[in-house]
């Protein structure tokens, strides 16, 4: 018998993907979404008082080695579409009051304080984003190894009652799964981010991280996936080897743009990441995971649905896509992918 453990958030859940977005450089994907084809982003979920938030958790500024201003930066989220935006300069806490009394909108677009606490162990880096954190938190540093050094920072981020979530586990090939395995009282993994120089899609003997997400969902670790930009750089549009805005992003499932109602609804899994695919529901029952796409232009769909050791359960090419549980599959996450390389990724439902 199937049965719901996880993620429950009325009725649903996402799961990630990574790779797949690299064909267009982002600007002409942006321009592709300015032109009268592709709907705007729609906040109403059908039949719910519930909506989807669209917001970037990875972000920075001048305050760290951004190339603009946080009132630029913000800027630039606000006048594309997002409902917010995390902050999160390494090792530096960018007050937001200010910019949210200028950008600040009821319900329509909110600034949320962040930090990238920004560690290293030996030649590995060890970045750990620190969402909501009430002060700036010191990086671990002289941990006796990488899980200590990631662990010291998720830990330094709750205690300053931050979410964290773990970066990049591939940038300069530092933190393995086995590593990951071992991190306790962190639920958000990336899986996908927009810097040029992360490897999402692993390489050698390395797992891309959707992979390295199978095989931690598959030992029995509960993550969410999200997608990021870890935008950098807000003054060469179209260059895609520069650390741009508008790659990677979640839609969270809220009552309210608020951050706490935003963050306990990432914690619980209740959002999907994405690199363009939008959705306009997701719903999980005891019985059954449905996926409904939200068609842009004459872009084609392939939904798969995936369980415990990443293996593909189904496929379905229609917009609205149905995964009945049969018992044992340990978990199901979807993923829907466009024509245009685009991926959404829902998060896991887990079934026993
Ligand atoms: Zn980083
Ligand atoms: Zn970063």
């Amino acid at each position: 018998m199937a049965r719901r453990q996880f993620g429950v958030f009325d009725g649903v859940w996402l799961v990630i993907g990574a790779l797949g977005l690299a064909a267009l450089p982002y600007v002409e994907r942006t321009a592709a979404g300015a032109s009268s084809e592709a709907p705007l982003f729609e906040q109403a979920i059908p039949g719910s008082t519930l909506r989807w938030y669209k917001g970037n958790t990875h972000t920075h500024t001048l305050n760290s080695d951004g190339d603009s201003t946080a009132d630029e930066v913000v800027r630039w989220y606000r006048e594309h579409g997002y409902h917010f935006l995390v902050l999160t300069d390494h090792n530096f806490l960018t007050a937001v009051d200010g910019l949210n009394a200028v950008h600040g909108a009821n319900e329509k677009f909110l600034v949320v304080k962040g930090e990238e606490v920004t560690s290293s162990f030996q030649s590995k880096s060890v970045h750990v984003n620190g969402l909501n954190v009430s002060s700036q938190v010191e990086p671990t540093r002289n941990a006796a190894s990488v899980v200590a050094t990631i662990q010291g920072n998720v830990d330094a981020i709750r205690k300053a009652d931050g979410v964290p979530h773990i970066n990049h586990p591939n940038f300069q090939w530092s933190i393995t799964p086995e590593d990951l395995r071992q991190v306790k009282n962190n639920r958000l993994l990336e899986v996908y981010n927009g810097h040029p120089t992360v490897h999402n899609a692993g390489g050698g003997s390395v797992p891309g991280l959707e992979q390295v997400w199978d095989q931690l969902l598959s030992q029995g670790i509960t993550l969410f996936g999200i997608a990021v930009d870890d935008a950098h750089t807000f003054k060469q549009p179209g260059n895609p080897d520069a650390a741009g805005p508008g790659r990677g992003w979640v839609a969270v499932r809220a009552a309210r743009l608020e951050p706490r109602a935003l963050l306990d609804a990432l914690e619980r899994g209740a959002f999907y990441a994405s690199t363009g695919v939008e959705l306009v529901d997701v719903k999980s029952s005891a019985t059954a995971l449905t996926v409904e796409v939200r068609p842009r232009g004459d872009f084609k769909y392939r939904v798969r649905f995936i369980e415990k050791g990443g293996q593909v359960l189904h496929e379905s090419i229609e917009p609205t896509a149905t995964y009945t549980f049969k018992g044992g599959e340990g978990y199901v996450r979807a993923t829907v992918t466009d024509s245009g390389g685009r991926i959404a990724w829902v998060q896991p439902v887990f079934v026993k």
